[in-house]
């Protein structure tokens, strides 16, 4: 409970203090046209409320005029501004000398009043002192050189100051007077040039980092925004002075424009920067023609200033200023979203930005007075907001960078994927063609081995034909050719001898007696008998030239090509003897076998046949059986006779 009131009472308080707070800014205490009595209550106000004002239409009334003229109005306000205006302005203003301190001074806090002259007069009329000041008058003419139109205040001896001061400017008329004991005025002087610089400083270092990220990085945001921390130093100089006080000293070209144009330059970069930030035109913003107006025509204006008139110079700053951070709003609120931080430090920057810019451009038109604490919250939030664009667009930076290495990392999944997947396929391509190639060994290898099977086969097939065909033309048991090869070889050589015209002979063989070799030794006997006279028979054939042909039995034939009957007879008879000198050996001895041939010859016509020359052979053959067997003998053709 006693924690609660205790709250409550410093809420209170709070609120209290804050009430006086600007109770005190407005100034509303002050009585109008009063007396300002030089002590430590009004050092350092601003002393609008005490003073009266005059208008002067045409501009030419002098000192003395305006003293006499009697349509002074009272000010109102803490700041006289009358935003821009043509006219001469004259203030009045009554001052009472101080007690103690004896140096006072008195500041007139706007540096950009062209022209200003101040007349301190006596209550008798005389003129004390006149101080002539304004950005258009040389600066060693001043009193004390600053920044500010800063006048000593000489008193008369009544202690009683009226002052009479002429404002005449092309930049709004604003006239903030303050008196300042000179010792304070050096102090708070001291102070705010310090903050000033700070305010200075941070903004330059923020630009020289921003410079420095856009020399690595290349993105022309940065250029944008380094453009438009430029533009807001220049204004912060222009306006406060510093400008004409250091950088452009007596350029009365320069500093009329000044302010102007580094209003115009930042709200180019401002807008290019905010534009690009927010992807504005990627994003198809709808009012993107707006923005682009804006745009170029604050830059158009910044080069073109010289051609402006002067009241149209304030208008469009004011003009291209507010719109661009209207539009900034609605782009913020269509595109702002809870998960996208950058938008969301940018919002809160131009939120800070909408409040300076509209106090600093509505207080240009008269619309709004500026104090000294407003001033300060200005620097401060200018600070705020420039970092905290700066914030924003490292963010996005940030953001970015990580949607891009989160892209990288996706496209390198999905190539590593796609590698995979093709080694695989590779991998199932090569075992593929290999077991292609293997099976295509296989086949290869066994198209060779049946081939070299079925040349096997074929050799040994021909062996086996060769051997059949050699055997079915032998006589199985004497080994001599058979009777059907001799049929053949009969008609093959009757056929020869009848186109080369030459004479064939035929030896028809019998052996003697045989039947007695059967009934000796049996058949089986009688057989390997049979098998070894075949074999003398053929020894004895083969060693003329000739075949031997088993023909029937016991009974072999030789037959003769290109021989004569003379020829057939000679190699009959050789035959014969040799057999008949030949011995076969058996169990009962030695024993001679004989032979008795038949031999016959022709000249094959066309009317012969074959079986008439076996005819004419077996013919001899059996003549020679009759006439005592051993022996040979020749068919005659003529008479049937025979010749041995
Ligand atoms: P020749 O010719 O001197 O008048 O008297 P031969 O006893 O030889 O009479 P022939 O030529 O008429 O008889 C042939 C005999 O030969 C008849 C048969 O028993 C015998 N013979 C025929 N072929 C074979 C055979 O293949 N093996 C055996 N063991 N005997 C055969
Ligand atoms: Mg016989
Ligand atoms: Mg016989």
């Amino acid at each position: 409970m006693n924690n609660l009131t205790s709250i409550m009472a410093t809420l209170v308080s709070r609120c209290a203090r804050l009430a006086l707070l600007i109770w005190a800014m407005t100034g509303a205490m002050v009585s109008i046209g009063q007396v300002v009595a030089l002590d430590s209550a009004v050092q350092g106000q601003y002393l609008g409320e005490y003073m009266t004002v005059w208008r002067d239409t045409s501009g030419t009334a002098d000192l003395q005029q305006v003293m006499e003229q009697n349509h002074w109005q009272p000010v109102n306000d803490a700041i006289p501004n009358y935003g821009h205006a043509s006219d001469v302005f004259w203030f009045r203003l009554e001052l009472q000398a101080a007690r103690r301190e004896r140096n006072w001074v008195l500041v007139i806090s706007n540096p950009l009043i062209d022209l200003v002259d101040v007349y301190g007069v006596d209550t008798d009329g005389d003129r004390l002192s006149q101080y002539s000041g304004g950005a258009q008058r040389k600066q060693t003419d001043q009193a004390i050189r600053h920044r500010y139109w800063v006048v000593p205040i000489r008193m008369s001896q009544q202690g009683i100051l009226t002052y009479y001061i002429r404002v005449e400017s092309d930049h709004s008329v604003q006239l903030p007077v303050a008196v300042w004991p000179l010792q304070a005025f050096a102090a708070r002087d001291e102070r705010d040039t310090i903050i000033t610089g700070v305010l200075l400083g941070a903004l330059f270092i923020m630009l020289l980092y921003n410079l420095f990220l856009y020399t690595t990085l290349r993105d022309p945001i940065y250029l944008a925004y380094v453009g438009s921390v430029f533009g807001f130093m220049m204004l912060q100089v222009s306006v406060k002075g510093f400008g004409q006080r250091f950088l452009w000293p007596d350029q009365y070209a320069v500093s009329s424009v000044a302010v102007f144009v580094s209003a115009y330059v930042t709200i180019f970069f401002a807008t290019t920067f905010a534009s690009g930030f927010m992807r504005l035109r990627e994003r198809g913003f709808r009012l993107m023609p707006l923005v682009e107006v804006c745009r170029w025509g604050a830059l158009a204006c910044a080069l073109l200033v010289g051609w402006i008139p002067n009241d149209w110079r304030l208008y469009l700053m004011v003009f291209l200023g507010i719109l661009p951070i209207l539009l900034g709003f609605i782009a913020i609120f269509s595109y702002y979203r809870t998960d996208d931080r950058p938008i969301q430090i940018f919002a809160a920057g131009w939120i800070v930005l909408l409040i300076g810019s509209m106090l600093f451009l509505l207080n240009k038109l008269g619309w709004v007075s500026v104090n000294v604490w407003t001033e300060q919250t200005m620097s401060v939030g200018t600070i705020i907001e420039v970092i905290l664009f700066s914030m924003a667009l490292g963010d996005r930076i940030n953001n970015e960078k990580e949607l891009a290495m989160r892209a990288k990392a996706s496209l390198l999944h999905a190539l590593n994927a796609e590698r995979e997947e093709k080694q695989k396929i590779l991998i199932s391509e090569e075992t593929a063609s290999k077991a292609k190639e293997k099976t295509l060994q296989i086949r290869q290898d066994a198209n060779v081995r049946l081939e070299q099977e079925i040349d096997q086969r074929t050799v040994e097939l021909q062996r086996a034909n060769e051997e059949l065909s050699r055997v079915v033309q032998l006589d199985s048991l004497t080994g001599a050719l058979n009777r059907h090869h001799f049929n053949e070889s009969i008609h093959a050589l009757f056929r020869q001898a009848r186109e080369s015209k030459s004479p064939c002979s035929l030896l028809m063989i019998d052996i003697d007696h045989f039947k007695q070799i059967n009934d000796e030794y049996g058949h089986l006997g009688g057989d390997r008998c049979l098998t070894r006279v075949a074999s003398v028979l053929k020894r004895l054939v083969q060693g003329s030239g000739a075949q031997l042909w088993r023909f029937g039995g016991e009974e072999f034939a030789v037959l003769l090509a290109a021989s004569d009957q003379q020829s057939a007879v000679a190699l009959a008879q050789t035959i014969r003897a040799a057999m008949e000198a030949t011995s076969f050996v058996d169990a009962n001895g030695p024993r001679r076998i004989t032979i008795s041939i038949g031999v016959a010859c022709l000249y094959p016509d066309g009317l012969q046949r074959p079986e008439q020359l076996v005819a004419m052979a077996d013919e001899a053959l059996y003549a020679a059986k009759g006439s005592g067997r051993n022996r040979v003998l020749a068919y005659q053709q003529e008479e049937g006779q025979h010749h041995g």
